[in-house]
């Protein structure tokens, strides 16, 4: 059954978010994504984004009408603000609090209210967000419970009843490529290594059979145990 109400997906080019949309575009008859510049030293991945989106009209005749509008919003402010390894030139590392400084102060918080004031204007209902506690870098605010209380949050802010959908919540990296082969068959894992940026450098030289990366990143270790994983017989 194909839900007619509209979804806006927050999709950054990488595999999770990638995967989502897919998830959307089976599940909502019209979908629309949203994307942020936030001064992530990996901008790479917002090439990949209108690629992918290509890709995927291309390939899936099924998805091509369900996809609509492509959003992207600045969200520089969190460049401004400073202070972590995704914003500038430092060396990843984990931090006295048990953070890793790639931890982005509120981010997921800015882009889930941008979605919902984003959503409010386009008439959609359903956000979609490819945020997971399963074997994150440990982000508090990738949390179940965070999204769950935002929901909360811009509903009553916003007197809307949007829900806050996350589908990869408590599935690990191999299981998210499993959901795409699910979704989209071989094509759509292909298309996910191939054009899919996950790596915190955005490194496109080098390929790996889990796809591009720098191979040494938190984000390129997740991905390619997961791809391990997945592939193993
Ligand atoms: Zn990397």
């Amino acid at each position: 059954m194909v839900n007619a109400e509209k979804a806006l997906v927050l999709f950054s080019g990488g595999q999770d978010s990638t995967t989502c949309l897919a998830w959307a575009l089976e599940r909502f008859a019209r979908v629309e994504t949203v994307g942020f510049f936030y001064g992530q030293r990996h901008a790479v991945e917002m090439d990949a984004r209108p690629k992918i989106r290509a890709s995927l009209t291309a390939q899936f005749p099924q998805w091509r009408d369900r996809l609509g509008t492509d959003h992207v919003l600045n969200l520089d402010l969190l460049r401004e603000i400073g202070g972590t390894a995704m914003t500038e030139e430092r060396t990843i590392a984990m931090g006295a609090d048990g953070l890793p400084n790639t931890f982005v102060p509120g981010r997921n918080i800015l882009f889930l209210s941008a979605a919902a004031a984003l959503a409010f204007r386009r008439d959609a209902r359903h956000l979609v967000g490819g945020m997971c506690e399963t074997d994150y870098s440990g982000y508090p605010d990738c949390r179940d419970d965070t999204i769950k209380a935002l929901q909360v949050a811009l509903n009553l802010g916003m007197d809307r009843r949007f829900v806050l959908h996350t589908p990869l919540m408590w599935i690990d990296k191999a299981a998210t490529f499993a959901l795409a082969a699910t979704l989209g068959g071989k094509a759509l894992v292909d298309l996910i290594l191939e054009e899919t940026v996950t790596c915190y450098l955005g490194d496109r030289t080098h390929r790996h059979d889990w796809g591009y990366g720098c191979g040494t990143c938190p984000a390129c270790d997740l991905r390619a145990k997961g791809y391990a994983r997945y592939s193993a017989p």
